[in-house]
């Protein structure tokens, strides 16, 4: 069994962010992040994307609103980054409270800054497999792991726990365009255990501390690889979806959490930043 760390997978694209970055001159590639309110799992984000974005020589620029802004007034705010030709690209932190209409920013954000597919232009582009959109960044991270552990997707069994829009259907997609039999679960299936046994992925992004154990990957093999993007917290002490020491010794390969998908997520969030700085200045793709 392998664990894989997300760090080492990161360094690849850390090494080619850097020599996009200089090639950009003066040109200083910076994230605008829009965050409404304080909430302590938006700042710890927000802490994990800067540290990235900043450890490759990206500027990062907080926009923070409060929590009981009106419809109009964020809009306006909003506007203000979206129009601001010093910030590359955008990372809006959702979901909005309930009183902010999210699909009225899915519609107004620049597509060309849209850093984590919100928009409706982009999340087309991803299931047309048009890469000149911003695929979602955890999703591409999953499949850089992937592509980091050296499996070709193409004929394999993935299946996919979680179908949120953010992470497990932008994910099938991505599988699906590399040929993969793509096996969705979520909260109203039945038989998930059962569409694990004949996985050669599992990918664990439910929100459920330990809801993949032994019973998922015992007739899967030892091949098979485990992704957990799931963080979650208990007592205090992040975990992810998959009950780590009981799956791990039964698998291939494993991500860790903490210390697996999200540093890559982070990192692929910066790669975009890159890009849309890249497009602005020299009209790159
Ligand atoms: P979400 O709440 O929007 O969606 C959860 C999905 O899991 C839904 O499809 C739901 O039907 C499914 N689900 C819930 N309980 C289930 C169960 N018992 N069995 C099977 N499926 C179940 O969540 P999300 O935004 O997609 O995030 C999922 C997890 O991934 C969360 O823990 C989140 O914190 C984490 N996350 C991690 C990263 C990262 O970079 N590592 C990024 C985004 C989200």
């Amino acid at each position: 069994m392998t664990i894989v760390k997300g760090v080492e997978v990161a360094e690849g694209l850390k090494q080619q962010m850097m020599k996009d970055i200089e090639s950009l001159g003066d040109v200083k590639p910076t994230l605008g992040i829009v965050r409404i309110g304080a909430k302590p799992g938006d700042l710890s984000y927000e802490k994990g994307v800067r540290k990235t974005a900043e450890s490759v020589g990206l500027e990062v620029k907080t926009f923070e609103l409060p929590e009981d802004i009106a419809q109009e007034e964020f809009d306006k705010e909003f506007m203000k980054v979206n129009d601001d030709p010093t910030v590359h690209g955008i990372l809006l932190f959702r979901p909005l409270p309930a009183h902010l209409s999210d699909a009225n920013i899915s519609r107004m954000i620049n597509p060309d800054k849209d850093m984590d597919c919100m928009s409706p232009i982009n999340f087309a582009k991803l299931a047309m497999g048009d890469e000149s959109g911003y695929y979602p960044c955890t999703p591409e991270a999953v499949m850089k792991i992937v592509d980091h552990i050296g499996i070709d997707c193409q004929g394999k069994n993935v299946v996919i726990i979680g179908h949120s829009l953010v992470v497990g259907r932008p994910l099938g997609y991505l599988m699906i365009a590399r040929n993969a039999s793509v096996s969705w679960c979520h909260v109203f299936t039945k038989d998930t255990i059962k569409r694990c046994e004949d996985a050669d992925i599992i990918i664990a992004a439910a929100g459920v501390p330990g809801l993949v154990k032994r019973a998922h990957v015992e007739k899967a093999g030892k091949d098979c690889v485990v992704i957990d993007v799931g963080i979650n917290f208990v007592d205090g002490k992040m975990c992810g979806d998959v009950a780590f020491d009981e799956v791990a010794p039964l698998v291939g390969y494993i991500t860790p959490v903490p210390g697996g998908v999200g540093g890559v997520t982070n990192t692929v969030m910066a790669s975009h930043v890159v890009r849309a700085a890249l497009k602005a200045v020299k009209g790159n793709k």
